[in-house]
């Protein structure tokens, strides 16, 4: 018998066609939210029609009902905050001076050398809990932390512990060039981390790599080497690229296959066309680039230009400690000037086609049910910045999460 039925829903929104792997941002608008109904029987999508079969009934007048939402970068699991430093990059102190003091990321490996595996978890299941509850039902983690090869082993092993005894989907990168660990240039820790890969793909079976091009890390020719170690070990490359200046990576990632480009602030305008016109995602940071008062990124633009447009929170302790995507879409629909649709689709379809993890961000017929009731219409959702429009929450078909004040509408 049919699990869950919902029905008298305002808005579903659903995929033009069935099947697609991506959307290219040029064809948002093609996204419809007509008024519906659901079934979810077991695990799945049964169909357009409420059961009154169905144990729960769930009254979603009123409402929008959405794909659960993909957070497809993040740097979980992370151990303490550093929320001094924000009051000293807001006060105009540059990060690299904020480094020279211990700061950036050393401060944070350092944390999460001191923390046992325990606090850890604890830290990183808290923040996924608050995460389901403003509707993200996958997410990344990423190791980068850890500054040793045992460090990021076991970084990959906390990643692989918090995916058992979280309600999400969790994928896991390793994000092994981060910060130059003190002993190595960045040449030697490239050339230490190839010959550790074996021991770091049994710790935690990361399914992509990750770099950080940057003056203060690795280079666009360590990012050719990351992509070459990438397709040896059979995984996705991903690339932290043009976030504070300049570097000319975004070609660079392409020739190398990378699944993803992230970031993108400092992107050069001759790099729009190229990088829309393939398969790689353009995944853009709208809470890192706010709190960083960063350069505006190129969204619009890459939007038009019919790119595969991805929206994540880039959830770290340094530069983004924001977790909330509904959040997220408000700051892109205003900084990006993007409509609803297009941020909807860029936390939805597209972020699953860069975690390659197909199904679980679409409203369709024997896809998986992981999908939201929103308390409003979708447009609601970057107007009212800072409100969690979130009012109940299925994952894998399971009714997992429901704000208190909108109970009333479950009957069980
Ligand atoms: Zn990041």
């Amino acid at each position: 018998m049919a699990g869950i039925s919902i029905a008298r829903a305002a808005q579903v929104l659903r995929p033009p066609e069935d099947g697609l792997r991506y959307l290219r941002q040029d064809r948002a608008g093609e996204l419809t939210t007509a008024p519906g109904e659901l079934t979810v029987d077991g695990a799945a999508i049964a169909a357009f029609e409420a059961s009154r079969d169905a144990p729960i009934q769930i009254d979603a007048s009123g409402c929008a009902v959405i794909p659960g939402l993909v957070d497809c970068h993040t740097h979980l699991p992370f151990a303490g905050w550093r929320a001094h430093e924000y009051a000293q990059k807001v006060a105009g102190v540059a990060y690299q001076e904020i480094a020279r003091q211990g700061g950036g990321i050393r401060s944070s490996a350092r944390s999460l050398a001191a923390a046992t595996d325990e606090d850890v978890l604890a830290q990183a299941g808290a923040a996924a809990a608050e995460m389901l509850a403003h509707g993200t039902t996958t997410f990344e983690c990423k190791s980068g932390y850890g500054l040793s090869v045992a460090a990021e082993a076991r970084s990959l092993r906390l990643a692989a512990a918090l995916a058992a005894r979280v309600t999400q989907t969790v994928t896991s990168t390793a994000l092994l060039a981060h910060a130059v660990p003190d002993g190595y240039d960045a040449d030697s820790w490239m050339t230490a981390i190839a010959e550790a890969m074996p021991q770091l793909l049994a710790a935690g079976r990361p399914t992509a790599l990750d770099i950080y091009v940057e003056n203060v890390a690795f280079s666009n020719d360590n990012l050719r080497q990351m992509g070459i170690l990438a397709r040896r070990h059979g995984l996705a490359l991903r690339a932290h690229v043009e976030q504070f200046s300049t570097h000319g990576s975004v070609p660079v990632a392409l020739e190398a296959g990378a699944r993803s480009v992230d970031h993108l602030a400092c992107m050069p305008p001759d790099d729009v066309a190229p990088l829309a016109a393939s398969e790689t995602a353009a995944v853009l940071l709208p809470g890192a680039a706010f709190l960083g008062d960063e350069r505006l990124e190129p969204a619009r633009e890459l939007a038009d230009a019919g790119a595969i447009c991805a929206l994540a929170s880039d959830f770290n302790p340094g530069t983004s400690p924001v977790n909330s995507l509904p959040l997220i879409i408000g700051l892109a629909v205003r900084r990006y000037r993007w409509s609803v649709l297009e941020a909807l689709l860029a936390c939805t379809l597209n972020a699953a086609w860069v975690l390659d993890r197909p199904g679980v961000a679409s409203l369709e017929v024997g896809l998986r049910a992981d999908l939201l009731i929103l308390d409003g219409p979708v447009d609601q959702l970057p107007y009212r910045l800072g409100h969690n429009p979130v009012a109940l929450v299925i994952v894998g078909g399971e009714l997992v999460h429901v704000r208190p004040d909108q109970a009333w509408r479950v009957d069980r």
